[in-house]
């Protein structure tokens, strides 16, 4: 399968303040970001043409930003509006939303007081992020080696591009061995989370998920939670150790690219895909895609 690169597809991209053709949208070498990792940024869904909790995820990229020591000269409502129009402009009944906001070029070197702070923001058409397949039987996840950080070593609130670059080097060892994703354990070796998305698990018809102490605590994660507890199902937050999954019967992912994701198999434990995580997948279905979810009961 080709895939054209993302930095030749066509479309528009607010960058800004001003919506430019596609490939119009670029960054100079020199850019601090690239060489320090002064960025953050989110990831949204659009279902219907709507953007799925817009913003929560807008007001999340200034925290974000604060948390690296910056500011976005736009203001939330000012980044919502961009946002939709970029959905507009690209036409997009269903996809993804990336807005991302990062130091330029003025200043070289850790320092970087003088550079301007940018703000740029692209949609694209993105459908599942597991292989369907995958998706329908359960994930199989590796466990990584990594950890994530302590929240004394770095800014572990902010969904901020270098917190990432752990997860992709343990996503790629998982994926080389054969697995779909990797579990992150913590500085403490608790359980934290996947590369991209939250984890619950479940026993005796309890949710389990571990509290989000040092990774985000995910918008996804904070709706699966409303809608479990919609259902009258119990949801313990907090620590957990690796050991206890050998207790557990079903276990899923929540993000929101990876939206409610069966995992059945993490390392040595065996999870299967049951009614509670099957009810909580058509329930966030339900609440993210109203058109389609009335379309279908009439
Ligand atoms: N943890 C990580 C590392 C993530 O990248 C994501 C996806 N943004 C999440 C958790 C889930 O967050 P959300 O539900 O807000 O997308």
């Amino acid at each position: 399968m080709t895939v054209t690169p993302y930095d030749k597809r066509e479309g528009f991209i607010w960058m800004n303040g001003e919506l430019l053709p596609w490939c119009d949208a670029r960054v100079h070498l020199l850019t601090h970001a690239l060489h320090y990792g002064s960025a953050v940024f989110e990831g949204e869904r659009v279902y219907d043409g709507e953007i799925f909790k817009l913003t929560e995820h807008s007001m999340r990229l200034h925290e974000s930003a604060k948390g690296l020591d910056f500011e976005i000269p736009f203001s939330v409502a000012e980044i919502d509006k961009a946002s939709r129009e970029v959905v507009r402009a690209n036409k997009l009944v269903d996809g993804y939303v990336r807005p991302i906001a990062w130091r330029g070029s003025e200043q070289m070197g850790v320092a970087a007081q003088a550079t301007k702070i940018n703000l740029a923001i692209a949609a694209w058409d993105w459908g599942s992020y597991f292989d369907p397949a995958a998706r329908q039987k359960g994930l199989r996840l590796a466990i990584g080696h990594y950890l994530r950080p302590d929240p004394r070593t770095a800014p572990v609130k902010s969904k901020a591009t270098g917190l990432y670059m752990i997860c992709t080097i343990e996503k790629h060892r998982a994926e080389r061995a054969g697995y779909n994703d990797a579990l992150m354990l913590d500085w403490r070796g608790q359980i934290a989370e996947a590369t991209g998305a939250n984890i619950f698990f479940i026993k005796d018809g309890v949710l389990h998920t571990p509290l989000p102490d040092c990774f985000l605590d995910g918008i996804t994660r904070r709706t699966v939670i409303g809608l479990a507890k919609q259902r009258g199902l119990k949801v313990i937050e907090r620590a957990m150790m690796p050991e206890e999954m050998a207790e557990f019967s079903e276990c899923f992912i929540t993000g929101t690219a990876a939206e409610v994701t069966p995992v059945s198999e993490i390392g040595p434990y065996k999870f299967k895909v049951g009614d509670i995580t099957r009810n909580l997948m058509s329930d966030y279905a339900a609440l993210v895609h109203p058109v389609k979810a009335v379309a279908a009961a009439g």
